[in-house]
């Protein structure tokens, strides 16, 4: 993989230099890797510490990327690093920064792609200091780029600023902070806006992703949940006026975990399922014997409602505000009826067959 054995030599004495420069604590060199405490786990970190070396700066072809498998801080170059401790310490790190454009390199690295897209989820729920996350990027309505994506999507100003969308101009992503119910920060979803770009969604700052509603800090008790999938299908609620009538809220995907269901159950309020009419949404809604499906673990403590799709609509972002409510109107109260041994042969058959199936278990 290397072309030479001074190759690698010289890159672990630049790995060994970056070290030097950011001071960074019980540091070792291995190959590509750097791996040292992490330098954000006085803010980032449960302790306030990070006595396991958690934090590594790998060398790749796009230059020294790195991520911290503690907290899920990660990023493409250094630059967004000091910018980062520059956030949380409140110095200047232009020494530092002078000293480490100095130190090149070029040789093509294929692992990074890899080692960058996997997902790190913080398992420790500590919220983010939100007065440096809200501000460490754009408002997505100020730049014209994301602006221009947003209303081709349809997503109104108003939406976008209720929302605090904003925008990563180094990966064009437009980002959805995620709050809980307190309205805690707990990191962003960022969508590209390029459908060339091969990773589509994308977290940042180890979105704890499976404890996660988008939208929760929103949640009016007077009004019913609506459940939908996507950030777009989220925004796009909220730009037709959804909100008026129901609380919007996006499971971030088309899989839930055990931890939304409950998170949903706990809030005693009528659900509205909304996900799109596809074969993931209706495996979510349903599961694979109507048992295991978001309606019905719903089901179980609050009266669920699943919305039918009108013909020829799969997706939220096509219906505008009187559709919607005459959906909701319509929709089905949820209940199972005994499976039949022929839904049963039919559903090991096929997952195909679901479609037809979805009114009969679904209503009186
Ligand atoms: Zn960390």
């Amino acid at each position: 993989m290397f072309q030479s054995k001074n190759l690698m030599l010289d890159i672990e004495q630049q790995l060994t230099n970056i070290g030097t420069i950011l001071k960074l604590k019980n540091k070792s060199v291995d190959g590509i890797w750097l791996r040292s405490s992490c330098p954000l786990s006085t803010w980032t970190h449960g302790h306030g510490a990070d006595n396991m070396p958690s934090f590594g700066i790998v060398a790749s072809d796009f230059g020294f990327g790195f991520h911290c498998f503690s907290c899920g801080h990660k990023g493409r170059d250094l630059d967004s690093l000091l910018y980062l401790l520059e956030q949380f310490t409140g110095s200047d790190y232009e020494e530092e920064r002078e000293r480490l454009t100095r130190i090149k390199y070029s040789i093509a690295f294929p692992d990074y792609e890899t080692w960058s897209n996997t997902t790190v989820q913080r398992e420790k729920l500590n919220p983010l200091p939100k007065e440096i996350y809200l501000t460490l990027y754009e408002d997505a309505w100020d730049i014209e780029e994301s602006r221009n994506y947003l209303v081709g999507r349809g997503i109104t100003e108003e939406a976008c600023k209720k929302l605090e969308l904003k925008f990563d101009r180094n990966e064009n992503r437009i980002l959805f902070p995620v709050f809980d119910s307190k309205g805690d920060l707990f990191g962003f979803s960022g969508r590209a806006i390029s459908d060339k770009e091969k990773l589509r969604i994308k977290d940042y700052a180890g979105l704890p992703k499976k404890h996660m509603l988008l939208g929760e800090h929103f949640i009016d008790k007077t009004k019913p949940v609506l459940i939908v999938e996507g950030l777009f299908a989220y925004a796009h609620l909220f730009s037709i006026g959804a909100d008026k009538l129901c609380n919007p809220i996006a499971l971030m995907g088309a899989s839930f975990s055990q931890e939304k269901v409950d998170k949903l159950k706990s809030k005693f309020l009528v659900m509205y399922l909304l996900l799109d009419n596809d074969m993931a949404g209706r495996l979510a809604t349903y599961g694979d014997s109507c048992k295991n499906g978001l309606a019905n673990l719903l089901a179980q403590e609050t009266p669920t409602f699943v919305i039918q799709w009108p013909e020829g609509k799969d997706d939220p972002d096509q219906l505008s505000f009187d559709e919607l409510q005459n959906l909701m109107k319509s929709a089905k109260l949820f209940f199972i009826k005994p499976l039949t041994k022929k839904y049963k042969n039919d559903i090991n058959k096929s997952r195909s067959n679901y479609k037809k199936y979805e009114y009969k278990y679904n209503g009186y």
